[in-house]
Parts: structure tokens; C-alpha cells; sequence
């Protein structure tokens, strides 16, 4: 009773605060429930989540082998690397869902933790830029995830992130509510370049991708602005190949 009732208040307090929490506090496996120190996902149920395994170095798509898709001979993305930490299945899909639509907010320092140890050892960008949200959704939801993602990656990285480099100027359908022939053209004229000087290599951070139109979008924003360079950082990946 009591183990739920502190669960219950981590689930609600901002994930600096549930850092220190956990510091002090012995807290539960999100996942299994045991209890453990200072991790919201313990080792056992961290080594059993899904892994993408073999997959396209430039969209991330799962294949037999890691080499170029089809898909990225013949239309070649705007980013020349997606890095992405998972396939999009269950729980991943429930965490994701969580951090963004229910609060979990700390679970956007264990993603982050695991994406920085999946790209320190690689040749860094030199800013991280969050797709952003539009003013309009970012006011209801109250954050944005891809941003507390990429604070907390620059910081474990020191390298800069920029949350106005992007601006969302259209208030577009959420892509997931769409057929996938609508998907783009829903992101049609979306984002917009901010009033900052963009170094030569960059890398943009979202929680999901699926068609990759999101992150195609931004990121000829970012190529027509003279960036010559741009990766693509996501915690999950869909596994339907469009
Ligand atoms: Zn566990
Ligand atoms: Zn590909």
C-alpha cells in the first residue's frame, strides 16, 4: 500500500526532483515491480527489451542485413544516419505513450541515458536540435519530450542543444491520426527556420519514427539553411516498411 502510494507520487513530480527521489529512495521496476536502486527499469527486464537489430544505417529500417534499403537508394532521406534505439513494440510503445501523453517525464532520462551510451563512442554533431511542437500543443501538452530528451543528451554529451533553431508554424494533425498517403502532405510548409546560425553537422531528436516525413521535413528546413549534415536520434522505430 505504501509502495504504491510513493509510486504513485514519483509517476507525478517532475524527473529532476524523481532523480533525487530515486537517489534516496529505493524505487520499483516500472516494468517487473522489483525493487531495486536508483533505475526505473532494472537490468534483467533493460537486457529483455526488444532490439532492432540488423537495419538500414540511414532510416533505421529493420533488414537481414545493416546496408542501405531500397527505399533510401532510390529516395534518399535528408538525414544521412538515423540512430534508433528500438523497434516500436510492446512496452516500448507503452513507455513512449506514457512520457508523452501521461507525464512520466523521468522516463525521458532513462531514454536519453540509453541513447547517449548508443552514440558517444561515434564522431558527435555539433548541435542537437528537437522537432519541435506547435505553440498551440506544446501549451496542452505542457513539454515537449524530444526537447527534455535532447536537454538531458546534450548535457550527458556537452554538446549544445538549440529548441528554436526549428519553429512549427502550422498547428498540423498528429501523423499517427492519418493514413500513411496523407502523412506528408499533412506536414507540408510545417516547420520554419529560427533566427540562429546553424553549425555544419546537426542531429534531430524525436521520440518515434515511422514514415520519416516528420524528420524529412525539418531537416530540408535545416539543408536549405546551409546544414550539411543531419542525423536523425530516436528512441523507437517502426517496423512496417512504406
Ligand atoms: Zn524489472
Ligand atoms: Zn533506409
Amino acid at each position: 500500500m505504501l509502495t504504491d502510494f510513493l509510486s504513485s507520487i514519483r509517476q507525478k513530480i517532475p524527473h529532476q526532483i524523481a532523480q533525487l527521489y530515486s537517489k534516496l529512495m529505493p524505487i520499483q521496476c516500472i516494468l517487473c515491480g522489483s525493487d531495486h536502486s536508483e533505475q526505473i527499469i532494472c537490468e534483467p527486464c533493460r537486457s529483455e527489451l526488444p532490439g532492432l537489430g540488423n537495419a538500414c544505417p540511414r532510416c533505421a529500417s529493420p533488414l537481414q542485413v545493416s546496408s542501405l534499403c531500397g527505399n533510401c537508394l532510390t529516395h534518399p532521406p535528408v538525414q544521412t544516419v538515423t540512430i534508433s534505439l528500438y523497434p516500436y513494440l510492446p512496452p516500448i510503445d507503452r513507455l513512449i505513450s506514457d512520457m508523452k501523453y501521461h507525464n512520466k517525464l523521468y522516463l525521458t532520462n532513462f531514454f536519453a541515458q540509453q541513447l547517449c551510451d548508443k552514440v558517444k563512442d561515434r564522431p558527435l554533431p555539433d548541435m542537437l536540435i528537437p522537432i519541435p511542437l506547435h505553440p498551440t500543443r506544446l501549451q496542452h501538452r505542457g513539454y515537449n519530450q524530444s526537447w527534455e530528451i535532447a536537454r538531458l543528451l546534450a548535457h550527458k554529451l556537452s554538446i549544445p542543444v538549440c529548441h528554436d533553431a526549428l519553429k512549427r508554424v502550422r498547428n498540423t494533425l498528429p501523423q499517427a491520426s492519418l493514413p500513411f498517403s496523407k502523412r506528408k502532405q499533412n506536414l507540408s510548409q510545417a516547420f520554419a527556420l529560427g533566427n540562429i546560425s546553424l553549425p555544419d553537422h546537426v542531429a534531430l531528436i524525436d521520440d518515434v519514427v515511422t514514415t520519416g516525413h516528420t524528420a524529412n521535413m525539418a531537416g530540408k528546413v535545416l539543408q536549405k539553411a546551409g546544414v550539411d549534415q543531419i542525423e536523425l536520434w530516436t528512441i523507437a522505430r517502426t517496423i512496417r516498411h512504406y
